[in-house]
């Protein structure tokens, strides 16, 4: 199938040709300090959906500094040092992060609502139409784990 999706870098490309299962703007503090970003458009794609033809140039870190065992791993190109994806140690996700991670941001589909944002942000409520959160959608379902 073609890809529907691609980023990376020119030395690890990941692809999807599958249409992602949630799709954020995200405000939590883990996405704050990796990104840089005030918020974070975060696409969640099926684990087996994403392929990725050098994982061998793939270095790892904890995606959550404070949190080293925590499941989601910050996997960066050992070439280039460019961030290619968030990867799931239990299989049932891997993330996008489109404006960082190569993909062609401008025709990315647009999040469809806020996820974690509650009144410890000191910020405004978002009011742009789409519906706020302070943890995931509540109708997100966690793949199952391979
Ligand atoms: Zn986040
Ligand atoms: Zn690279």
């Amino acid at each position: 199938m073609a890809a529907k999706y691609a980023g990376g870098c020119t030395h690890v490309h990941v692809t999807s040709a599958a249409e992602p299962i949630d799709n954020h703007e995200c405000h939590c503090n883990v996405c704050k300090s990796v990104t840089g970003q005030h918020t974070t458009h975060v696409a969640f794609f099926n684990y087996g959906d994403v392929k990725v033809d050098h994982p061998e140039k793939i270095k790892r870190q904890p995606f959550n500094a404070n949190n080293p065992a925590g499941p989601l791993e910050l996997c960066t190109c050992a070439d280039c040092g460019a961030a290619l994806m968030l990867d799931d140690k239990h299989h049932r996700i891997r993330v996008a992060v489109p404006n960082i991670m190569g993909y062609d941001d401008a025709h990315f589909p647009k999040a469809t609502y806020h996820a974690y944002w509650d009144v410890t942000k000191g910020y405004e409520k978002p009011h742009d139409g789409r519906p706020v959160y302070d943890s995931l959608q509540p109708s997100f379902v966690w793949p199952a784990g391979a």
